[in-house]
């Protein structure tokens, strides 16, 4: 790309360059110029004949090139929109996805408005699960556990900027960290990618503790089905996110654990991705 490059014709060439990596090239192009100008993405669409300075034009030339080896637009920008909330993530954290939307809309059809109910969310990330629940049930205490303190560093951020004050973030295995306390509601989006999943090499920027468990992808939820059953409260509920073809393993797995009225969900697709079961 040249010094002296006009707004307008950057994004037409970042747009090429996305084409094939990127869903929506032309949004990531914008997102990635306003970035390297430190402008609104409004501004691109009312100063398209600005010209861009060699310092901005290194900025979204080297931009383009990590987005263009599959670096996800979030770990550039350093933020997700997630239920309506502007969440900071890392390379320490998953992306959140749109699709764990459906896990927090079935968790709350489980927790009345204006009860104190207590909730864990287990293998927290960046806090997407447990903020969105403290959002929306200012009432509620909330417990968010992961294995790893760096992802937890990025919760709390995200806790204390959108000052969402009843989550309580704890690090450990599990369940490990709660032992013998007990929750109405335990929410959780475990690694579920099996070890040799193809599409891990298009995820191969994000953690892969946050992706992976074991062969058939289901070693966290064995684990969850078997720990959970300890701390929550008898008639609580359980919900889990899994991939649209685990749902039948998982109930076989739910329901030798001993767990009853196992319910399954299906995402926008039609396919199966949130199992619900009582304990
Ligand atoms: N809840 C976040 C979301 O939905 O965006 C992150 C989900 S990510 C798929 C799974 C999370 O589980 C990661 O943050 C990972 O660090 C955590 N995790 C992996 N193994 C764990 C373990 N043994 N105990 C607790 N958390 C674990
Ligand atoms: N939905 C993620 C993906 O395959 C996987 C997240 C997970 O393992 N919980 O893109």
């Amino acid at each position: 790309m040249n010094e002296f490059l006009k707004i307008a014709a950057a994004l037409a060439d970042g747009t090429e360059q996305l084409r094939g990596v990127s869903d929506s090239p032309r949004l990531d192009a914008e997102l990635l110029l306003a970035q390297a100008l430190d402008v609104p993405r409004s501004y691109l669409f009312a100063h398209p004949e600005d010209a861009l300075d060699r310092a901005a034009v290194e900025r979204f030339c080297s931009s383009l090139e990590r987005r263009s080896d599959d670096l996800p637009l979030a770990y550039i920008s350093g933020e997700k929109e997630f239920w309506s909330m502007t969440l900071i993530v890392s390379p320490d954290t998953l992306v959140p996805r749109p699709e764990t939307e459906l896990l927090v809309d079935q968790a709350l059809q489980h927790i009345p408005k204006n009860e104190n109910f207590s909730i864990l969310d287990l293998g927290t990330g960046c806090g997407a699960i447990a903020l969105a629940i403290a959002k929306e049930r200012p009432h509620c205490d909330i417990t968010a556990t992961d294995v790893s303190d760096a992802a937890l560093a990025v919760a709390r951020e995200n806790a204390n900027r959108l000052a969402l004050a009843n989550v309580e973030f704890l690090c450990g295995d599990w369940t490990a960290p709660v032992a013998g306390r007990t929750f109405d509601i335990i929410a959780s989006n475990p690694p579920y990618v099996p070890e040799a999943d193809p599409d891990l090499e298009r995820l191969k920027h994000e953690p892969q503790m946050a992706l992976l468990s074991g062969k058939d992808g289901l070693d966290a939820i064995r684990r969850i089905s078997v720990e959970a059953k300890s701390v929550l409260r008898p008639g609580g509920t359980l919900l889990i996110e899994h991939g649209d073809n685990q749902a039948e393993e998982i109930a076989r797995i739910l329901s030798a654990d001993g767990w009853g009225e196992i319910s399954q969900v299906n995402d926008l697709a039609g396919k199966p991705r949130v199992t619900i079961a009582t304990g």
